[in-house]
């Protein structure tokens, strides 16, 4: 329902919990975020509001400065912690809006190719599948250029990648997606809502477009894999 993304120069925790507050107005049944840490990726869920994840993470503080978050309106799977994003494998997270009409198929092939499934989601499966496409020896961009034709529905989502703490990509088919520039940071938010702390440069993503993220900035591309220019404007909403 509503995804935050930042590569920051700095700890994310906090930021990517308040810019999930401020995507509360859309409606949620649970929240998550996580991070890259030196062992890997890791996250914090909990169902219900916000404060129940500010709570599980007060107790249990998550560093890093490369990190997701999101807030579930529950599609595919009841709303619990377990049904909560980010989903991840070892090597891959994603938070994601919207519907992956053909969850099911895809779930089954790679059932069978051995990946075993931890929530109830649609979105799990393209973490998996991404995953897959990385042990075929493929970069992330390759990965999810690979994964995008195969996967059906209207979405938006952001991925994170074990070990790449200057990398972050995102798609919109169907829902929002917005690209923030900071002062040495980037940002993925469903709205310029999420990220009116952060910036105000925004590029608003266009159907079909998906984007690799740096501290450097955005290269965005068509659903052909076309680099593409689009226009960075300045927000009036206010921080
Ligand atoms: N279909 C996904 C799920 O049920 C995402 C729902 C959303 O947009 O929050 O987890």
């Amino acid at each position: 329902c509503g995804i935050i993304g930042i590569i920051g120069i700095q700890d994310v925790s906090d930021r990517l919990v308040d810019g999930l507050k401020r995507l509360e107005y859309r409606g949620y049944d649970s929240a998550g975020i996580a991070t890259l840490v030196d062992s890997g990726i890791d996250r914090r869920r909990a169902e219900g509001k916000l404060v129940n994840l500010e709570n599980v993470l007060s107790d249990s503080p998550l560093a890093g400065i490369t990190g997701i978050g999101h807030t579930r309106w529950a599609t595919h799977g009841v709303p619990s912690e377990n049904n909560a994003h980010p989903h991840m494998t070892d090597e891959t997270a994603i938070v994601h809006n919207g519907i992956i009409e053909n969850f099911q198929e895809l779930r089954d092939e790679l059932a069978k190719k051995g990946r075993t499934f931890d929530s109830d989601t649609d979105t799990e499966v393209v973490a998996h599948l991404v995953h897959a496409y990385l042990d075929e020896g493929l970069s992330p961009e390759e990965a999810v250029a690979k994964m995008l034709p195969k996967v059906e529905g209207a979405f938006a989502f952001v991925m994170i990648f074990r070990g790449q703490h200057d990398l972050m990509i995102g798609a919109r088919r169907g829902s929002p997606l917005a690209i923030g520039y900071g002062e040495g940071e980037m940002y993925f938010g469903s709205d310029a809502m999420a990220l009116a702390p952060l910036t105000r440069k925004i590029c608003y993503m266009e159907e079909g477009d998906w984007a690799v993220l740096t501290r450097e900035g955005a290269k965005v591309m068509d659903t052909a894999g076309n680099v593409v220019d689009r226009p960075v404007v300045q927000t009036a909403v206010s921080g």
